[in-house]
C-alpha cells in the first residue's frame, strides 16, 4: 500500500532523507516537507555569518528545492498541532495534512521570558537568519550611527556571536562597544583552559564581560540585570539556551522534562509508533543528550533507514549516541579553540579545521545550486 511520509522542518537532521527521497518514492510511496522557509541555515557557521567570514548562500541549504527535485512536495508553513488519533497535521495557515508516518525535525526556540513587551531590536540567536538580519543593521544604521550591543548568555553561542560581533565592528566601524552578560561564570561547564582561552580572546576583541550577573528583563533601550543596574543597548543578542518548540506538549504526546518529543532508542515516539523526530526537538527516552548539533548529524542515516523500514514494515535499527564530541569554538579572529574531552588548544590551525569541517558537511547537503547564486543581497 503506497503511504504518505510527511517530514516536518528541513532542518539538520533530515538532510539524509531529502537526499534520498527517491529512496522513498521508488518504494511506491510519497512523501512531502513542510517547514516556514525554503532555506535552511547551517548553525554551525552562524557566527561566522554575522561576522562577514561567510555569505549566506555558503551557509545555507535549498531544502525546498532538495524536496522538489526529488519528487516530493513543499509546503511553505508551520505545524502547530499534531492529532495522532487521525494521524493529521494542523497547519498554522489554517490547513491539514494526514499522513500515515511522520518525522519531526523542528529544533529548538530560544525562550523569550525575560523580553518586556517594549523591547525593541532583539535578536534570539535561533533561528540562524536572525544573525543575518543584525548584521544588516549593523552595516545599513543610519547616518553611519555606531551601536551598542549587549550579548546575553555566556554559553558557546554567546561566547561565539560576541568575538563576531567584535570582528563585524572592527570591519564596519559600526559598532560603539560589545558587552557579554552571564548569569554564571562564562562557559562554567568547560575545563578552565577553554573559559580562560576564550576570555583572552574576548578581551583581545575589547568585548567588556561581566559575570555572575543575571539579566531580568530586556526592554526598549537595553538590559535590566537583578543587582538593579542596567545596561543600556541598541540591539541585544539572546544566547539563554533552547528549548523545543511548544508543539508536542500542546498536542499532547509524551515528552521529555523540557517539552521535547519523548523517543526511544529507534528515534520513534514511546506512545505513537508512526511519529519519529531527531536533533533539538526530541528527548531521547532514558539518555537526554546536549542540544547540540552533532548529534543531530550523527541520527541523521539511522532516521532515514528507520522511516524507509517502518513504511516497509521492516525491523528497525538502534540509535548509537556515540562517544565524545568536538566542539571547536569561532573567534572571529581567524583562530579557534578546540576542545575534545581533556584535549584543549587554540589558535588558527582549530579554526582552519573548524572549517573545513563545516564546508565538506555544506558541500555533501548542497546539492541545489545553492553555491552559484547570489550572495543574498550582501
Ligand atoms: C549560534 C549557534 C551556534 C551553534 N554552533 C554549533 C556548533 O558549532 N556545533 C554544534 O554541534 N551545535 C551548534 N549549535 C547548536 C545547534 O544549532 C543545534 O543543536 C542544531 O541546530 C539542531 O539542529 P536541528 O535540525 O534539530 O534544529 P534546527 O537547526 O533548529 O532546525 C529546525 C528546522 O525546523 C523548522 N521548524 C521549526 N518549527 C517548525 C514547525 N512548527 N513546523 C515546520 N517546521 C518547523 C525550522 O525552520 C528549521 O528549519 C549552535 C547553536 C547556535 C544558536
Amino acid at each position: 500500500m503506497p503511504k504518505h511520509l510527511v517530514l516536518v522542518g528541513g532542518g539538520h537532521v533530515h538532510l539524509t532523507a531529502l537526499l534520498c527521497l527517491r529512496d522513498y518514492l521508488q518504494a511506491g510511496h510519497r512523501a512531502t516537507l513542510i517547514g516556514p522557509a525554503p532555506y535552511h541555515y547551517y548553525s554551525g557557521m552562524g557566527p561566522g555569518l554575522l561576522s562577514g567570514i561567510y555569505r549566506p548562500a555558503e551557509v545555507r541549504f535549498h531544502v525546498r528545492k532538495m524536496a522538489e527535485d526529488r519528487g516530493a512536495a513543499f509546503l511553505e508553513d508551520r505545524v502547530v498541532r499534531v492529532d495522532p488519533a487521525r494521524r493529521t497535521l494542523s497547519l498554522a495557515s489554517g490547513g491539514e495534512v494526514r499522513y500515515d508516518a511522520v518525522s519531526f525535525n523542528t529544533g529548538s526556540e530560544v525562550p523569550a521570558d525575560l523580553l518586556d513587551p517594549s523591547a525593541g531590536d532583539v535578536y534570539p540567536v535561533k533561528p540562524i537568519e536572525n544573525l543575518l538580519e543584525a548584521r544588516r543593521k549593523i552595516r545599513d544604521a543610519p547616518g553611519g550611527k555606531r551601536l551598542r550591543a549587549v550579548v546575553v548568555g555566556g554559553g558557546t553561542a554567546g561566547v561565539e556571536i560576541a568575538a563576531n560581533l567584535g570582528r563585524l565592528g572592527r570591519e564596519s566601524g559600526r559598532i560603539a562597544g560589545i558587552t557579554l552578560v552571564s548569569r554564571s561564570t562564562i562557559l562554567e561547564d568547560y575545563p578552565a583552559k577553554v573559559r580562560a582561552m576564550a576570555l583572552r580572546s574576548l578581551d583581545r576583541w575589547g568585548i567588556r564581560w561581566t559575570e555572575q550577573a543575571p539579566v531580568t528583563s530586556v526592554g526598549r533601550g537595553g538590559v535590566r540585570l537583578e543587582n538593579g543596574t542596567g545596561l543600556e543597548a541598541d540591539m541585544v543578542f539572546l544566547a539563554v539556551g533552547v528549548s523545543p518548540s511548544p508543539l508536542f506538549r500542546d498536542s499532547g504526546l509524551p515528552t521529555g522534562e523540557d517539552g521535547g518529543l519523548l523517543v526511544n532508542e529507534c528515534l520513534q515516539s514511546v506512545r505513537h509508533p508512526e511519529l519519529f523526530g531527531g536533533g533539538d526537538c526530541v528527548s531521547l527516552e532514558g539518555t537526554p543528550l546536549a542540544r547540540v548539533g552533532v548529534y543531530a548529524v550523527r541520527q541523521n542515516r539511522i532516521l532515514h533507514r528507520n522511516l524507509l523500514a517502518f513504511l516497509e514494515g521492516r525491523p528497525l535499527g538502534r540509535f548509537d549516541p556515540g562517544g565524545a564530541y568536538l566542539m571547536i569554538l569561532n573567534m572571529g579572529d581567524g583562530r579557534g579553540i578546540f576542545r575534545r574531552k581533556e584535549f584543549v588548544w587554540d589558535g588558527p590551525f582549530a579554526f582552519r579545521l573548524k572549517d573545513a569541517i563545516d564546508r565538506r558537511f555544506m558541500r555533501r547537503f548542497q546539492v541545489s545550486g545553492e553555491r552559484r547564486e547570489s550572495p543574498g543581497g550582501e
